[in-house]
Formats: structure tokens, sequence, C-alpha cells
């Protein structure tokens, strides 16, 4: 189908792309959406069933009430108009993992619709418009490995069928894989903010299909879409959508036209490949779910919900550079997540000084963090325990260089830095005598110096607080170094 020559970066540049994309969000209730079975992830296959999620003949879904307050938290979040009235719908096709022959979502009458999110694009705000969002279950997963007759047979693990699911659907409004990325990176963010899903790419519970088309920059028309699946990270996002802009813009450029289909990205060959168009070629065939009755939500319900959002990743970014006077960039970083966030607003209360939090925070610690592969909230560092930290180095007791090492013993050791410092034998020295027996020695040492200083030339002060911050390893408190030195070489 490719012309074979691949497009140069002029050509490309000839070309726009149009992206939309199709996100599904697992949402973190304990019971599935239209029974009382456990969603639990990562128990026996089929032990979470019952005859509802099992689509056994007779069984009435009952639709569980937190799974409409999560959704509409995500609705109200990402600014949609939550609609007072909406509907499920069946969903018929045929395969193996969907033992009802029909899935319970949301057609004509969705949850909510006309939202948005903004995202940034060359330091400017770009709204991406939300389609809609809407309720519906998960299908079971199939089994292809694992097994002795894996070979020969699939099974089928119906644990995760009848898992509350939102699909957030945006408007074609995303201009580049860039673009899609921090759309997707944002949506994760705000899901995690909102404690309404563990976002988890690898289990599944975050899931994007892309739809993409290319035309002729400028035009006003869209060109044909096609759906990229398969896509289980926010890289192969990007990649794919690269790969196939490219193969888009070959392909007219070829002289041959788009066909509308769906393709899999094939992250081995990094390459997208059509699945043949006539097998997804659904009629769906949608009718509206006699087994429940249309979801109405009260104005009181849905103001309750609003009541009950956390600050989201937006505002608390802007007020970080409010109130912290932190850099804008600063700021992202530190509410990528709530814990995050929280963990930053900790030490920089407890210390007083934002910056100084925000820099180890971003720096030394997100350094040991990534070192040992864990995340904020697994961080042996407590929020208390770094600002003990940075308290003593506010204070110039101790020297930003020996604050790293002992970070550095703290996070293997989950111990206080004062702990640290008495095992290390780094204790401050704060013997008057001692330190005086220190200074005298260095004056003996260099007496040039001091008749310098004692001549009029004080700058050499500073000279003499490093020649004893040197002599003690950098344990002397400097301020008393600084009190005694002038009382002695005077
Ligand atoms: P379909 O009927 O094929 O499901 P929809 O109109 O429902 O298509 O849109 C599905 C997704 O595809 C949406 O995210 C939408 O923004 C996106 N989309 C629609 N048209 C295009 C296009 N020409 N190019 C890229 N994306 C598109
Ligand atoms: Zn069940
Ligand atoms: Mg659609």
């Amino acid at each position: 189908m490719s012309t074979g020559t691949p497009a140069s970066a002029e050509v490309l540049s000839k070309y726009e792309a149009v992206i939309g994309l199709e996100v599904h969000v697992q949402l973190l209730t304990k019971t599935k959406i239209f029974c009382s079975c456990s969603t639990r992830f990562g128990d026996p296959p089929n032990s979470n069933t019952c005859p509802v999620c099992l689509g056994l003949p007779g069984a009435l879904p009952v639709l569980n009430r937190e799974a409409v307050t999560m959704a509409m938290k995500a609705a109200l979040a990402l600014d949609c108009a939550v609609n007072p009235r909406s509907r499920f719908a069946r969903k018929n096709y045929f395969y193996p993992d969907l033992p009802k022959g029909y899935q319970i979502s949301q057609y004509d009458e969705p949850l909510a619709e006309f939202g948005r999110i903004e995202i940034e694009v060359d330091g400017a705000r770009k709204r991406i418009g939300v389609t809609r969002v809407h309720l519906e279950e998960d299908a079971g997963k199939m089994l292809h490995e694992g097994f002795a007759d894996s070979d020969s047979r699939s099974y089928v693990d119906l644990n995760r069928s009848g898992v509350p699911l939102i699909e957030i659907v945006s408007e074609p409004d995303l201009r580049s894989p860039e673009e899609a990325y921090d759309y997707l990176t944002r949506l994760k963010t705000l899901m995690l903010y909102l404690e309404v899903s563990d976002c988890n790419m690898e289990e599944g519970s975050l899931r994007v299909d892309a739809n993409v088309s290319v035309r002729p920059a400028g035009a006003s028309m869209f060109g044909t879409k096609t759906e990229v699946k398969n896509l289980n990270s926010f890289r192969f996002l990007q990649k794919a959508l690269a790969y196939e802009i490219e193969r888009q813009v070959e392909v007219l450029e070829g002289g041959g036209t788009i066909s509308q289909e769906t393709r899999l990205w094939d992250s081995r060959e990094q390459k997208t490949h059509g699945m043949r168009s006539k097998e997804f070629a659904h009629d769906y065939r949608y009718f509206p779910e006699p087994d429940l009755r249309p979801l109405a939500i009260s104005e009181e319900w849905k103001e309750e919900v609003r009541r009950s959002l956390p600050e989201l990743p937006q505002a608390r970014r802007e007020r970080f550079v409010r109130e912290y006077a932190l850099p804008e960039h600063d700021a992202t970083q530190l509410t990528a997540t709530r814990e995050l966030a929280n963990y930053f607003e900790e030490v920089a209360k407890a210390t007083g000084e934002p910056k100084l939090a925000a820099n180890w925070i971003l720096s030394e610690l997100t350094f040991l963090l990534n070192e040992a592969n864990r995340d904020i909230s697994q961080s042996p560092v407590s929020a208390p325990n770094l600002a003990g930290l940075l308290v003593l180095i506010q204070k110039g007791s101790i020297s930003g260089k020996m604050g790293k090492e002992i970070l550095a013993a703290m996070f293997a050791s989950a111990k206080t830095a004062n702990e640290v410092m008495a095992e290390k034998g780094l204790e401050q020295i704060n013997d008057t005598e001692r330190i005086i027996a220190v200074v005298r020695e260095i004056m003996a040492a260099n007496p040039k110096q001091v008749e310098q200083y004692r001549g009029g030339k004080t700058a050499t002060l500073g000279w003499f607080v490093g020649q004893v911050m040197k002599a003690t390893r950098g344990q002397a408190n400097p301020p008393l170094v600084q009190e005694i030195l002038k009382k002695e070489l005077s």
C-alpha cells in the first residue's frame, strides 16, 4: 500500500494531521457495574463471577450507584454537561470474551457531553473538546498463553466481565502526536487526582484508541481516518501516530486513497497493520437496554458530586506559582500526581522555604526514587524527615554537599537526618572550646592572613571560615565559627 519512498520532512510539512482519541478508563469501584462481584485484579480466573456477569439467561443487571458517581466526577472535572437523563444501550457483537453477545454501553443518550481538556502548544493553551463521556461494562479477557495446551486452545477469564468503564471521546482537535501525548497525560493526571481510576496501562485500566487522518495544510475538510488500536503505552501512542501519519502521506503522495479501517500497532515491527476492514465493519445493531431504566441524575446529586471534587491539577499548578512563587516548570512537575503535590506542600510549609523544597524534591529525591524504581508514596524519606534535613541546610548547620550524602543515607535507612548524622559521626560541632582550639591553630599557621585581617582587610574572614569548616570536615556550626573568629582575630 505504501509507495515505498519515505516522505521527506518537506513533503510531510505540506500536510496536517488530525487526531481524535477514544480513551477507556476502568473505574475503581469495589464491585462490578451491574452485579456485586469483586473487581479485584489478579484473582484466579473466573472466581469473581455470577449469573449476571456470566451472562446467564434471566439474570438481571442492577446499576452500581458508585460507578455513576465516579463517572460523574470524571465528567464534571472534564467540564462536561451531565445529562439529567441518559440511557443504556446494547451494543451487539460476537466474541468469546463477551458472554451475553452484547455489551451494555451508552449510545445516543450518553451520561455527559461538551467537555474539554486544556493542553499546551508552543507555550500557549489549546482547548481540546471532549465530545462525550459514557458508562459501559468491560468484557472478559482472552488467555492465549501460559497453559500447557496454549498452542491449540485459548481460555476465557470473565473476572473482568462487568467491570465499570467510562469512555472519553475527544473531538478531532489534536494536530500532532505530541499534542495527543499531552492530552492523554493530562487526562491520566486528572483521573488519578480524582481517584476514580488507577490508570494502570499494563493492567488495562487505561486503554486508548487513536483516530487519525491527514489533509493538505490549510484545507478545511477532514481526510479519511484510520483507527489505530493496541496502544499499550504513551510511547506507543506517539510512535504509532507518527508512523500512521507518514504512511498516510506516502499513500496520498503516491496518488492513492486512504481506506477507512482499523489498524493494529505492532510494537515489534514498529508499524501499523490493517486488519481486514470487512471483518471489522461492525453493525452493532444498538438498541435501548430493556432491563435497565433510563439513568436519572438529579441536580442535587450532581451538585453533591461537584462539591466533592478535589482541587484539580491545573488549579493546583496555578496556585503553586502564585502562593509559593515557583517557576511554572517546577509547579507543573510537582503537580503531576496528587501525592507528589501533597508531599511538596508538607515540606514547603514545614520549612517555610518552598523553592528549596522544590529543588530538593525535584532533583535529589527524584533521582533516588527513580534509581530505586519507586514513586513518592513509597519514599523512605517522609516529608517531615526531608523538612528536617532542609532546615539544617537552611540554618547553615550543614553544607548542601553534606546534605546530599545525608539524604542518600536517610533514603537507604528511612531514618531522620539527626539519626544519620549521629551514626556517621557527622554531628554538628557546637562545642565552643573545640572550635576555639581549631581557630587558634589555624591562626598560628597563617600569620600573614591574620595580619591582613587586622590591617583592615576584613574580607579575609570568609577565608578563615572556610579553613575552619575544612578542618572540621564541615561539621562546625558556621554561625558559631564566625562569631568565634571575629573575637579571636580582633
Ligand atoms: P466513528 O463513527 O468511526 O466511531 P466518530 O465520529 O464517532 O467516528 O469519532 C470517533 C473518533 O474519531 C473521535 O475521537 C473523533 O474525534 C475522531 N475523528 C472523527 N473524524 C476524524 C478524522 N477525519 N480524522 C481524525 N479523527 C477523527
Ligand atoms: Zn457478577
Ligand atoms: Mg465512535
